[in-house]
């Protein structure tokens, strides 16, 4: 797995009330996962959760928006900028994600950018990509930015996968040399998360 540390994300999507995330937080803040060392937990609550989640949430795991407006703030109804986002110390963002397909700006610096390769007949279907398959896509990719951006940002981007990845499937997904790490779904809403973060090791 290189020297790329783990990563392990949870999509909340649109699900949940004040009191599934409570339930939620507290299986997360309770479970013996390996150390912030070895694997970076990020879940992401519905904006309107944000905050509620980051005061209850252990240290060693952090927190991402669904998404982000792609300008600065002004008159866009609804839209939610990366500055107000920076504002409330919400330090990670999905960003194009399949289910809203925005806009992705050209990139110039990749210091915090972790690639997730989540085939959309994969999202939510419980189809799971075989090891393989993932392993073969994101070798592509780590080659692809070889080529195009850089050796160095090939070496240290970490590229996760997601689409259906559950406690019983993330073992064999997790030992391909390219996967390091996931985008949950489904299952981040579920005890078996913690079995996610744990196939860092
Ligand atoms: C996702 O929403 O990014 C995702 C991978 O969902 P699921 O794990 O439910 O397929």
């Amino acid at each position: 797995m290189a020297s790329r540390k783990f990563f392990v994300g949870g999509n909340w999507k649109c699900n949940g009330t004040g009191e599934d995330v409570k339930k939620i937080v507290t299986v997360l803040n309770e479970a013996e996962v390996p150390s912030e060392d070895v694997v970076e937990v990020v879940v992401s609550p519905p904006f309107v959760f944000l905050q509620q989640v980051k005061g209850l949430l252990r240290p060693d795991f952090s927190v991402a928006a669904q998404n982000c407006w792609v300008r600065k703030g002004g008159a866009f109804t609804g839209e939610i900028s990366a500055e107000m986002l920076v504002n409330l110390q919400v330090p990670w963002v999905i960003l194009g994600h399949s289910e809203r397909r925005a806009l992705l700006e050209k990139l110039s610096d990749w210091t915090n950018v972790v690639l997730a390769y989540e085939p959309v007949w994969a999202i939510g279907t419980g189809k799971v990509a075989t090891p393989a398959q993932a392993q073969e896509v994101h070798d592509g990719l780590r080659k692809w930015l070889q080529s195009n951006v850089s050796p160095a940002v090939a070496e240290s981007t970490r590229i996760i996968y997601g689409g259906s990845v559950n406690g019983g499937n993330c073992k064999v997904l997790a030992a391909q040399p390219d996967v390091d790490g996931f985008l949950v779904g489904g299952a981040s809403l579920k005890p078996e998360f913690v079995d996610i973060i744990k196939s860092a090791t």
